[in-house]
């Protein structure tokens, strides 16, 4: 039995922000202390020999190590599982700790996967890695509901999904997907990292769990590595937890407490970043030296009344062909940027640039430039990016 607070709390049925700000916020509990404190320990202590012996009681369960849960991290928890609309969250040292530990429940030797070819890289080569074990993964490029079908093996135990997808922002069905998995006997995973809890919940479109990099919008102050997973199954939940336990990838007390920081302002933040992101990308799509701009929130995105369907909101993350289509021509226009830094990573308060060339369907290597949109002056970023791109129209 996880250890952790049963929360009673009258907050329980309070919307996204208030529950961000208050909802598990036991005052009283910490002598009236406004910001939660970081309970930095290792061990918890006994009163008895009795007490520590039935630790793990169904009625109230304590805590006992760090690893297996902490009270920093509980509140955390709490929050998140209602903001993401299920039961329960646990909280990882990192989003791929979150991610290997959902693969990891889903899958058995001789088992088979099928994932969203444009999914996270490093979930991508996870997946990979299982096949020494045994385990064969199907990668489906595009989002095409007959294909990922086609897919399917009678021994397909996982669908894993992300939507949108990183580097082109395709848009998946996450409904339908689900529902093609749960039809099968298979289990379905979706990284939400993109829209964060505030624009998208996977859960309630039928997907089994949620992983998040809790790195980028959850965080938000690039100040710290973190997953989140969630779901609503209690069967499911007690095995997470033991992958945890065993896995350790746990999160570690003052990590919970800065997400916990982060996480108070997440609504206001993502509602700047989705106004920023779209305004930059409107921008750059009427821009004669941009071939073409990939946000599901623009009206000329492919997939645009999916997103809007299943999304109640874009996130600040999303690419753009240049229209020279060299190496040359896209080092040129992020090196001339000056507001957007050249670094990995995305969901922080600064922008961030990054170029590449990449694979697209059915194979073309196109040059893209990936851009997450921070919480600058839009002004400021529009007038970097114009002197970036400025003589660059060729
Ligand atoms: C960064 C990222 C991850 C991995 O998270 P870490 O916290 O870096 O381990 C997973 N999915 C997506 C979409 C990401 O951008």
């Amino acid at each position: 039995m996880k250890p952790g607070p049963r929360i009673h709390d009258p907050l329980a049925e309070a919307e996204f922000e208030t529950i961000c700000s208050q909802y598990g916020d036991d005052y009283a509990a910490r002598f009236g202390a406004a910001a939660p404190a970081i309970y930095q320990t290792s061990t918890f202590i006994y009163p008895s020999a009795e007490a520590f012996e039935t630790r793990k009681s169904e009625d109230c369960p304590h805590y006992d190590y760090t690893r297996g849960g902490n009270p920093t991290a509980s509140i955390l928890e709490g929050k998140l599982a209602r903001l993401e609309r299920g039961n329960w969250c646990e909280s990882f040292g990192s989003g791929m700790g979150a991610i290997a530990a959902a693969i990891n429940i889903a899958i058995h030797s001789g088992a088979h996967v099928v994932c969203a070819g444009h999914a996270y890289g490093p979930a991508r080569w996870y997946l990979q890695h299982m096949q020494r074990f045994g385990v064969e993964t199907t990668f489906v490029r595009g989002v095409d509901m007959d294909t990922f079908r086609a897919a399917l093996r009678p021994n397909t135990k996982l669908v894993y999904l992300e939507s949108p997808t990183s580097g082109w922002f395709e848009v998946l069905d996450i409904a339908a997907l689900a529902d093609i998995a749960r039809r099968h006997g298979a289990m379905s995973i979706c990284d939400n990292s993109w829209a964060s809890p505030y624009y998208q919940n996977p859960l309630e479109l039928g997907a089994d769990l949620v992983v998040h990099s809790a790195t980028k919008f959850i965080g938000g102050h690039s100040d710290v590595v973190a997953g989140v997973l969630m779901g609503r199954d209690e069967q499911i939940h007690q095995r997470v937890f033991r992958e945890i336990e065993l896995g350790g990838a746990t999160l570690d007390p003052f990590g919970a407490w800065l997400l916990l920081r982060g996480l108070r302002t997440l609504p206001v933040r993502m509602r700047q970043h989705r106004e920023s992101a779209l305004r930059i990308a409107t921008f750059l799509e009427s821009h004669a030296a941009v071939a073409r701009v990939h946000h599901p929130g623009l009206p000329s995105h492919s997939q645009h009344a999916l997103a809007m369907r299943q999304m109640r909101g874009t996130g600040s993350l999303f690419s753009f062909e240049p229209r020279v289509q060299t190496r040359e021509a896209t080092y040129a226009i992020v090196n001339a940027l000056k507001l957007f830094s050249i670094g990995v990573s995305w969901g922080g308060y600064e922008s961030l640039v990054l170029g590449g060339s990449f694979f697209s369907d059915p194979g073309e290597p196109r040059w893209l430039i990936r851009l997450h949109i921070g919480l600058e002056s839009t002004n400021d970023l529009i007038a970097d990016l114009q002197q970036a791109l400025g003589s660059r129209h060729a």
